[in-house]
């Protein structure tokens, strides 16, 4: 069987399914019969990620090393299948999800942390490996992966490489790519590459690293990385305070840093997060609140004690009320419940969520939420804004009912309008999530065409017949 599929270079070409017989017979001789998967239902869960759209795969497959990875990227470059990879599929801009059909690789038995290096600050890993395990695992013998995207219990190794995921620590300590020292990645035509290498310093030929962390499993297929370690810190300590304005929350951020403290975490919530988690699990938080803020800090004991002391006075001189600070490690989690309760929370202010993770300068993060407040109420739609204070990113949540056709399109227009906020204030439409399909319509809006073409040439000249994950990025 052959079709035409558009590729997302722009290109128009011949495939045969993946589904055919001998593709199917090909592959099983690659992966192993038991580690090809075609029955619909167990196909099924590999439809999806956390957008929650459905793409079902034509096959799935489970290989266990780089040369398997070459193998199956040759003959799709023959065939003419799609090809996409997959981590953790908690992903939330719809990249892992083969949306032109294809073939999905599954990396969960790509699951081995290969070496601990603790004289030299390094792991080596496998790209299946959970970010939650690779940071016990560092943990226990003293050492830090600092990134910590919110999923870190389900998303992969390789999920975060190639999304470039940030997280609440991202305020101190940076994103994936800061951690990133050298990765082993099969490009689209089935060639085992190397990049980087295992130390700090490394300015040997083009930065390939850099090009594969955050290009959304559209450039190769992440094998194995090295990424750099930190020695773990003695303490933390975290406190929270709510303010009338967001404005009064978010101005303490730039003091924090006159005060030569740099928290690890500066979460904000602002009013519509703060009704919401109070009305469904009562926190104590004081219903009149404009904004909650919740800061951790790190270090030794002592530096702890003094930062938090600071982050104190900052807060209280600010405007905060209700200071609470975590005495324990439990009282540090409980304070932390409320942000994780924000996610179950809002569900019941619509049956759908557009989760956009828009990100300006921190400075600009009180004129954002202004201007999204009133785009909310110009489209009628309900929104929840919260997020990283601390970097600017913040997620701003639309919600409305999936079967309201009208709702649902007030609440694409207020995205598009949310974006071109964030553009304006000197920002961007995405800080950690990616563009994947959900956000390529957008692109353009971000960036201007001669980058875009730079991005698409690059994508054309390592994946001349757009095979590996087809249909994002570039509509
Ligand atoms: C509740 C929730 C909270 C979240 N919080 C955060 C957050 O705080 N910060 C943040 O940055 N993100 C967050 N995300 C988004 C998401 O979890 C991250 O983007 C994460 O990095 C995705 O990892 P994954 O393993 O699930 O990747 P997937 O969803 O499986 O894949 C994501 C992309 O990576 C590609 N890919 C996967 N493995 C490989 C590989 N080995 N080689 C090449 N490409 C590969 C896929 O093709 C796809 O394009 C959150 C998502 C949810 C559902």
């Amino acid at each position: 069987m052959s079709r035409s599929i558009g590729i997302n270079t722009g290109k128009t070409r011949e495939r045969t399914s993946a589904s055919d017989e001998s593709v199917l017979a090909h592959l099983r001789e690659i992966v192993g019969a038991e580690h090809v998967v075609v029955d619909p239902e167990k196909v099924e869960p590999y439809a999806q990620d956390a957008v929650k759209e459905k793409f079902p795969p034509e096959a799935v497959l489970f290989p266990r090393t780089a040369l398997e990875i070459a193998e199956i990227l040759k003959l799709a470059n023959e065939a003419r299948f799609p090809v996409t990879a997959r981590g953790g599929g908690v992903g939330y801009s719809g990249g892992a999800v083969p949306i032109e059909g294809g073939v999905v690789i599954g990396t969960d038995r790509m699951n081995e942390i290969k070496e601990i290096n603790a004289d030299d600050l390094n792991v080596v890993t496998e790209p299946g490996v959970r970010t939650y395990a690779l940071q016990q695992a560092v943990e226990a013998i003293g050492l830090f992966y600092p990134p910590d995207p919110a999923s870190y219990k389900e998303s992969f190794i390789g999920g975060n490489i190639a999304e470039n995921a940030g997280g609440i620590r991202s305020a101190k300590y940076g994103v994936t790519k800061h951690y990133v020292l050298g990765l082993e990645v099969v490009t689209p035509t089935g060639e085992i590459i190397r990049t980087g290498g295992r130390t700090s310093k490394n300015v040997v030929g083009f930065d390939l690293t850099g090009l594969i962390c955050g290009s959304e499993g559209m450039l190769g297929i992440i094998t194995e990385a090295t990424l750099r370690l930190l020695p773990l810190p003695e303490a933390t300590r975290t406190v929270r305070a709510t303010f009338r304005t967001m404005r009064e929350a978010c101005a303490c951020v730039a003091r924090f840093s006159r005060a030569r403290v740099t928290p690890v975490a500066i979460e904000v919530l602002d009013r519509n997060s703060i009704a919401a988690v109070e009305s469904q699990y009562a926190f104590g938080l004081a219903k009149d609140a404009g904004a909650l803020l919740l800061v951790s800090v790190d270090g030794s004991a002592e530096e702890v004690g003094r930062a938090s002391r600071v982050v104190e006075e900052i807060l209280r001189e600010g405007g905060g009320y209700d200071l609470v600070r975590a005495a324990t490690k439990e009282d540090e989690d409980r304070l932390w419940d409320v942000r994780r309760a924000l996610s179950p929370a809002i569900k019941k202010f619509g049956t759908l969520k557009f989760n956009e993770d828009v990100v300006v300068p921190r400075s600009r993060v009180p004129e954002l939420i202004e201007q999204v407040e009133e785009i909310g109420r110009r489209h009628e739609t309900f929104v929840v804004n919260f997020g990283h204070a601390g970097d600017g990113n913040i997620h701003v949540n639309f919600m409305c009912d999936r079967e309201n056709r009208e709702a649902v399109r007030q609440a694409r227009e207020a995205v598009r309008e949310t974006f071109a906020v964030a553009i304006e204030l000197g920002g961007t439409i995405s800080g950690e999530h990616g563009i994947g399909y959900v956000k390529a319509p957008y692109l353009d809006m971000a960036i201007d065409a001669p980058t875009v073409e730079t991005m698409k040439r690059i994508k054309r000249a390592l994946d001349p017949n757009g095979i590996l994950n087809p249909g994002k990025m570039f509509v």
